[in-house]
Parts: C-alpha cells; sequence; structure tokens
C-alpha cells in the first residue's frame, strides 16, 4: 500500500479498521511502534521544521487525523479512505483492550484530565485496565514515569503533550520503553473527559 505525502508527510493509505487491526497486532509483539495522527498542524510544522520532520518520519504508522489532510492527500493522488479521529480511535482500542485484557497508559494534560478520561472510558467498558499520569512531569522526573509506565504492563501508550512536545518526547524516550505500541494524540484527554 502506497502512501501519500502531505507537505513531506507520509499519510497511510487505511481506515480506521486497519489501524486499530495494525495496533493491536504491535501489542502481541515484542518490538515498540508509534503511530502519529496526521493534521494540518503536524503537516505545518513538518514543512518548516526539518528536526519534527525527521520525528515524524521515525513513526511506524501515520493516520490522516484531519479532514483537510484526506482532502489534500486525495487531491495529490492518495488513496486515503477516511478520516481517522483519535477520538473515535481510543474508543475502538478501548473496547478491544478491554475484551482482550490488554492494558493502556494515558500520560498528558493538566493533573486528573486523563484519570477523568480514564474513569469515562470504565463507564463505558468497566474492565479496561488503565493507569496515568499528566503531562507536567518535570525533566528529573522522567526516569521515574518511564519506570511507571513499563511497570505498569501498559500494551498502548497515549501520550497526549500536544505538538510538537509530543513528537519530542516519543523521539527521546521511545527506546528505554517497554511498551509495544505508542500513540500521540494532542488534547485527547481533555476531549474525553468532557
Ligand atoms: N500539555 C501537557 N504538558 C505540557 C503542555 C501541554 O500535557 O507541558 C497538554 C495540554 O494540557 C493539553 C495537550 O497537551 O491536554 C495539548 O496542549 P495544547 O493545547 O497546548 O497543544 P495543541 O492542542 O495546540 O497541540
Amino acid at each position: 500500500a502506497l502512501r501519500t505525502s502531505v507537505l513531506r508527510v507520509p499519510v497511510d493509505p487505511f481506515g480506521q479498521d486497519q489501524i486499530v487491526d495494525i495496533v493491536m497486532k504491535w501489542t502481541d509483539g515484542p518490538h515498540t511502534h508509534v503511530a502519529v495522527g496526521v493534521n494540518a498542524m503536524v503537516c505545518n510544522l513538518a514543512a518548516t521544521n526539518d528536526d519534527f520532520h525527521g520525528k515524524v518520519m521515525a513513526a511506524d504508522l501515520s493516520y490522516a487525523d484531519g479532514q483537510s489532510v484526506v482532502w489534500a492527500a486525495r487531491l495529490l493522488g492518495g488513496r486515503v479512505p477516511e478520516r481517522v479521529a483519535t477520538t473515535d480511535l481510543i474508543d475502538a482500542l478501548a473496547s478491544i483492550s478491554a475484551l482482550t485484557g490488554k492494558k493502556l497508559f494515558f500520560y498528558g494534560a493538566k493533573p486528573g484530565v486523563a484519570e477523568r478520561a480514564a474513569s469515562q472510558l470504565r463507564h463505558v467498558h468497566p474492565d479496561l485496565q488503565v493507569a496515568t499520569r499528566d503531562g507536567y512531569v518535570s525533566h528529573d522526573g522522567m526516569p521515574q514515569l518511564i519506570d511507571e509506565i513499563n511497570a505498569s504492563g501498559a500494551h498502548i501508550l497515549f501520550v497526549g503533550l500536544g505538538e510538537p512536545r509530543q513528537q519530542d518526547w516519543v523521539s527521546q524516550y521511545r527506546d528505554r520503553l517497554t511498551v509495544p505500541a505508542i500513540l500521540t494524540c494532542g488534547g485527547l484527554f481533555d476531549w474525553v473527559s468532557g
């Protein structure tokens, strides 16, 4: 399947079901993979910032998390089936994870927000296992956070620090993480927490 590049950012030609499939396959393997939701902000940052561009290129999967990106990719000849909103993606992944005993970790947003987002999802999916940490951990606190994420046994880590911060964080710490799937998710926890 061919990727389309929108302002140098690749967009994979997959819809939500395929993205869910791929991420759940990652959770069964020993290696760490990263998925990036591509929106207009990501494309604009990548167009002008080589460092950010390199970090986005290092992701294993890029999906169109914005209707403008879907349109742009199609105008450029790409076959992008649909917008894959991270808000829908998290619900699908939470649902399957609850059914299969996979664990989530939410890292990001102001204190209490990720925990409220987790509560909302547990309300819908009572068996869901999800640990949380706010997005204001100091540099000195990072080793402990990495240990905490690894010790949680999480299969899918959602990193919601906004751009470009979340790509910087993933690029800096992915080699120290044992979690098999990492998804960057911007302000998702604020959204899910209501
Ligand atoms: N955020 C965070 N740590 C930070 C800065 C921001 O966890 O040091 C969170 C913020 O609380 C919000 C998300 O990142 O949940 C997106 O932040 P912002 O609105 O600044 O970024 P954007 O939505 O523009 O990417």
